[in-house]
């Protein structure tokens, strides 16, 4: 038994069954504070991890967003959930290019992870940047900046309801006669589904997160900035079981081994847009992960790199490309979506609404 899933059982067995929601953050908390997870030998690999060309074209648009906020001398680029730092590293020196906007970014990192935040230590050291950590976006400077989070809002703490013939109830964890946790019905909750959701048969699972974390950042962006949210997920609010846990690189059942794997569920972009709006933001998307980088130009990126390329690399940017935006079910082309939310005074975005 890991000692999360005896701090676990000990909490269940003195105050009663916990949502879905408060076992995830146990988790992740546990998950993440101690351990690298990304890449090969890791439980799984992110867009930026698969290739230097996803962070260099986030790096492209943030450098359109800077000038069409009238290219200030000095612009935040705050991170959420950083993970290796590769992204970012990617990001500055792509933009070494236009010094300008180069010398205007300080980078503040919002990473609870102290094994992480290590990592990005080493990756940003090359770049010379400025670089501050924050354990919350609380606590980041209200100046102007450019927020961007990559697989991060997927790892935040989501609840689960479950459908029963007269109405909804909450999903909790419980522990079983042989002490394993298994799932339970809490409370009725009809009130925070319904809003969203009329029909649904007998056993339907809905998902929400707290609304704080995306409200926080809206409201920032609403008074000057904009947000760039990449996660995989739907972009209209839908019943479905997406709760899963992933263990060097395949499925693990989300309640056995807690805090040994990567706990996420799918992204309600249509709820997150509806948080942002509430908040003064202008929403931007959803566009899929494949539409956006093929408006940054990822093909004709691709086609540079591969010029000076060995055959053995060429072939490993094609492999990169198709991953990132392949439309198939293993391709994170379609199933990743990209949502801008920004100042309603910066009118349309570069790859959303051009
Ligand atoms: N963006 C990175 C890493 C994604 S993994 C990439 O694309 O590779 C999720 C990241 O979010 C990790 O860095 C993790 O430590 C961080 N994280 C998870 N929950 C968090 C929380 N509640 N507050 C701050 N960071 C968190």
């Amino acid at each position: 038994m890991t000692t999360l899933a005896a701090e676990i059982r000990a909490r269940i067995a003195a105050e009663g069954p916990i949502t879905v929601a408060d076992y995830v953050a146990r988790c992740a908390a546990h998950y993440y504070a101690a351990r690298d997870p990304l890449g090969r030998g890791g439980d799984f690999t992110t867009a930026p991890e698969i290739s230097q060309m996803f962070g260099e074209l986030i790096g492209m648009w943030t450098a359109a967003l800077w000038r069409m906020l009238g290219e200030p001398a000095a612009l935040n680029l705050v991170e959420l959930g950083p993970g290796r730092g590769t992204m970012l590293a990617d990001l500055l020196r792509a933009a070494n290019v236009m010094p300008p906007f180069r010398r205007a970014l300080s980078v503040h990192l919002v990473e609870t992870s102290a094994a992480l935040r290590e990592r990005q230590r080493e990756a940003l050291a090359a770049s010379g940047a400025a670089v501050a950590w924050h354990d919350m976006l609380d606590t980041v400077p209200e100046a102007p900046a450019i927020y961007l989070a990559n697989e991060f809002f997927d790892a935040l703490p989501v609840h689960q309801a479950i459908r029963q013939a007269e109405g909804w109830y909450e999903r909790t964890i419980e522990a079983g006669g042989d002490g394993a946790l298994q799932f339970g019905v809490g409370q009725r909750c009809d009130d925070v589904v319904l809003a969203r959701l009329h029909h649904a048969p007998a056993g339907s699972v809905f998902e929400w997160r707290g609304e704080a974390a995306p409200h926080a950042l809206a409201t920032r962006v609403a008074r000057h900035g904009a947000a760039l949210i990449i996660d995989y997920g739907h972009a209209r609010s839908a019943v479905g079981d997406t709760l899963q846990a992933v263990r060097a690189h395949a499925f693990h059942p989300p309640l056995a081994d807690p805090g040994t794997a990567d706990l996420t569920a799918h992204v309600d972009f249509e709820a997150l847009a509806a948080v942002a709006r509430r908040a003064g933001a202008r929403v931007h998307g959803p566009i899929e992960q494949r539409t956006f980088l093929a408006r940054l130009g990822i093909v004709e990126r691709a086609a540079m790199l591969k010029s000076k390329a060995t055959p053995e690399q060429a072939d490993d940017i094609d492999a990169a490309l198709d991953r990132l935006t392949a439309a198939t079910p293993t391709g994170m082309g379609r199933l990743f979506k990209v949502l801008a939310i920004a100042d309603a005074r910066l009118g349309p975005l570069p790859a959303f609404d051009a």
